[in-house]
């Protein structure tokens, strides 16, 4: 329905067109994603008339109609092959879901802080379960009653890195007690040309621990420690099931692939395409991290890279494709940058109004992140919207290959380590911190795909079903649109299927 403020503007913009709206014209009858579609049709409608004409209810009602007809999505039907008995469809479903609710805070000051102090508290103790040589200091402050000379571990969050006249990395790092300088010098030697290069991998807001030598003022850095993941023995699963990966669909976008998303769909039917038949059958479980849907006003001028200007409509065809998914199958949605549920992060789940009319047994509605343990593994799914700061500030990442940018995000136990880089919320604690090391990293945003292994962790982007925007092609990024990892629990192994 449209608001009062749309139909004043409605009713504004006809009237430069000497249109006038008749008195029973009220804001029930259209809705505010049609108003630009509604003027048009009005305007074209009235052009022959002189001086001022009246668009009469009946006449909006029927534009009105004409339009939902347009615009509705058709339903394709794929139905389940005949003679197809998928393996998965025999083995009971395990998942646990653990959302990462949004803990709610005004955003002042005071929750800033208290957000900053949990981060920096809980990466603190991830960097002291790694036991490192040298045991860390009560904090910065304790440093200053030390001598000078004396060797320190620091941990604190860095808030500024500069390169200095001399060429030398000058990092501040800050606890809740006091900041400190620390120097890292552009030396000669193998070791301090090493340190050197690590100290341009650190980022903004990232919380790590600093062995150096106190100088004065200054700590001289001698070694940086990551919280990092500790190495991971590969988990045996019992059962014979595969986890499919998807995310970026962009359901709305004109460049959404949908004849592909439905040779997937009918794959996952039993319609036989390749070698890679048997593996359809072992699938139990779909993750969709994010951007299902395109979205409205996400960006500027999206309208014209839109296919459906209504956000219901959206969803409403995205529930359509995930209904013709064999409902053994359990389906995990979540959102992302795109979807309607605002950006700051943790995102909540898609809400009931987008979802109400297409509850299925099968489908679940996850926040972004959250954390899904299928069959005894720790999936930790987040959309990835970090991803671009993140390649941002370190040296050797890009687009080109998002599971480095991954590594980088789990080294740091955190999935948005620079603050500002993406929006979040200033909540109490900090629900973005990696607490728990997942078995399985999935992501997406990127729209590349990407599989790597970083101390037993399984990583996996999952690309995209939208084809290359017009944007992307200017900025030299390549895509790999409509591409599906799939995990194979019991073999430990990765297949991309090609759609
Ligand atoms: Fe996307
Ligand atoms: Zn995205």
């Amino acid at each position: 329905m449209a608001s009062k403020d749309a139909l004043k503007e409605l009713s504004s913009t006809l009237s430069k067109a000497r249109i006038l709206l008749a008195a029973d014209v009220d804001a029930s009858l259209v809705s505010d994603a049609e108003i630009n579609t509604l003027v048009a049709r009005l305007v074209e409608m009235h052009k022959a008339d002189a001086g001022l004409s009246v668009a009469t209810k009946e006449e909006i009602a029927a534009i009105v109609d004409q339009i939902t007809k347009e615009k509705a999505p058709v339903p394709v039907d794929v139905k389940r092959k005949a003679g197809f008995t998928a393996a998965a469809s025999e083995i009971d479903a395990y998942y646990k879901i653990t959302n990462k609710e949004r803990l709610t805070t005004g955003g002042s000051i005071d929750d800033f802080v208290d957000h900053f102090k949990n981060r920096l508290e809980k990466i603190r103790r991830i960097l002291e379960e790694r036991r490192i040589g040298a045991s860390i200091v009560q904090s910065i402050s304790a440093t200053r009653s030390y001598m000078s000379g004396r060797e320190v571990t620091i941990v604190g969050m860095v808030t500024t890195k500069i390169s200095t006249k001399k060429g030398n990395i000058m990092v501040v790092v800050e606890d809740s007690t006091a900041e400190i300088k620390v120097m890292f010098m552009n030396g000669t030697s193998h070791q301090s040309k090493d340190l050197f290069e690590s100290s341009k991998r650190l980022v903004n807001d990232e919380v790590v621990a600093i062995r150096g030598k106190l100088s004065n003022q200054f700590l001289m850095a001698n070694e940086i420690l990551w919280p990092d993941v500790p190495i991971k023995e590969q988990k045996t699963i019992k059962g014979d099931i595969a986890i499919a990966f998807m995310s970026d669909i962009h359901v709305g976008s004109k460049q959404f692939m949908e004849k592909n998303f439905e040779k997937m769909l009918k794959w996952l039917n039993g319609e036989a395409q390749s070698r890679e038949d048997r593996i359809a059958g072992k699938i139990k479980y779909i993750i969709m991290a994010g951007d299902v849907a395109d979205g409205i006003g996400i960006y500027p001028d999206q309208e014209y890279d839109l296919a459906i200007h209504d956000i219901y409509l959206q969803y409403k065809l995205l529930f359509n494709f995930i209904s013709m998914i064999p409902d053994y199958i359990h389906v995990f949605v979540m959102p992302g940058n795109h979807d309607a549920v605002g950006r700051a992060e943790p995102q909540p789940a898609l809400g009931e109004e987008f979802v109400k009319d297409f509850k299925l047994d099968n489908v679940h509605i996850v926040t972004n992140p959250s954390y899904i343990n299928l069959h005894g593994l720790d999936v930790l799914a987040y959309h990835g919207t970090s991803l671009d700061s993140i390649i941002r500030a370190i040296p050797d990442l890009s687009y080109a290959a998002p599971e480095k940018a991954m590594v980088e995000v789990l080294k740091r136990r955190h999935l948005s380590p620079v603050y500002g880089g993406n929006v979040i919320v200033p909540s109490k604690e900090d629900q973005l911190v990696i607490d728990k090391v997942p078995d399985i990293l999935h992501m997406g945003h990127i729209h590349k795909n990407g599989i790597a292994e970083y101390h037993g962790v399984r990583i996996v982007n999952s690309g995209t079903w939208q084809d290359t925007t017009g944007f992307q092609q200017r900025s030299g990024h390549i895509p790999t649109p409509c591409m599906l990892p799939v995990y194979e629990a019991l073999a430990g192994r990765f297949t991309t299927i090609k759609f």
